[in-house]
């Protein structure tokens, strides 16, 4: 993703919901969103725009991208494999993203966000069926085994984070703690994304 220099915490504001972009301070008081309700620049613009239905959809699709982190290129990608399923459309593309490698290592609690998560894969830390995987696009299959590197199972990140992480692991991923690796049971359903996404939204932003 291309470099994003401000602060992280922006997002959410300009999103207007949590898109959890810097670990632990995400699930505290000291989260930007619980603190600053308004968008950035609101305050001083006074203005509240009622926004167009393209831009409601529009917002909806930066608010999956940069939750997931990921560029326009590749989102776009996912809503064309998506669509040649015969699935609810929506609901693939929701199950692609997270498949992605660097999403299950932010699941299962080895990384305290996507982003982390991201480097631990491309520095080379995670494994899958204990074959090296250094690609964070990479999609996990059902009964997938995704663990940590011996020699990586010491990083400060990595204990801090499946010490400290109040975050809740998904059904449809189980975690070992002692073998610091985890199984995917089954692919994610759209019941297993809590995240607040109206994915119509975005399939009818493409769909134009
Ligand atoms: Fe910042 Fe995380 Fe809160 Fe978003 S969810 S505003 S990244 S602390």
């Amino acid at each position: 993703m291309s470099k994003y220099i401000d602060s992280k915490c922006k997002l959410c504001r300009r999103e207007r919901t949590k898109l959890f972009l810097k670990g632990e301070r995400c699930y505290t008081d000291k989260c930007a969103l619980e603190r600053k309700k308004n968008t950035p620049g609101e305050v001083a613009k006074k203005i509240r725009k009622k926004l167009s239905g393209y831009a409601v959809q529009l917002r909806e699709k930066q608010k999956v991208k940069r939750m997931y982190g990921i560029v326009e290129k590749q989102f776009k990608k996912y809503y064309e494999i998506a669509s040649r399923k015969k699935e609810v459309t929506g609901e693939v593309l929701l199950q692609l993203l997270e498949r992605r490698l660097d999403n299950v290592v932010y699941k299962l609690k080895f990384a305290p966000s996507r982003a982390t998560a991201r480097q631990l894969v491309n520095h080379g830390h995670v494994m899958v069926n204990n074959k090296n995987v250094n690609i964070p696009s990479y999609l996990v299959k059902e009964n997938d085994v995704v663990s940590i590197k011996d020699k990586s199972k010491t990083l400060d990140v990595i204990t801090n984070t499946l010490t400290n992480s109040k975050a809740q692991i998904p059904d449809w991923l189980s975690l070992d703690l002692p073998k610091m690796s985890g199984k995917v049971v089954q692919l994610p359903q759209r019941y297993h994304i809590d995240a607040d996404i109206n994915e119509q939204l975005i399939i009818e932003l493409y769909s134009k």
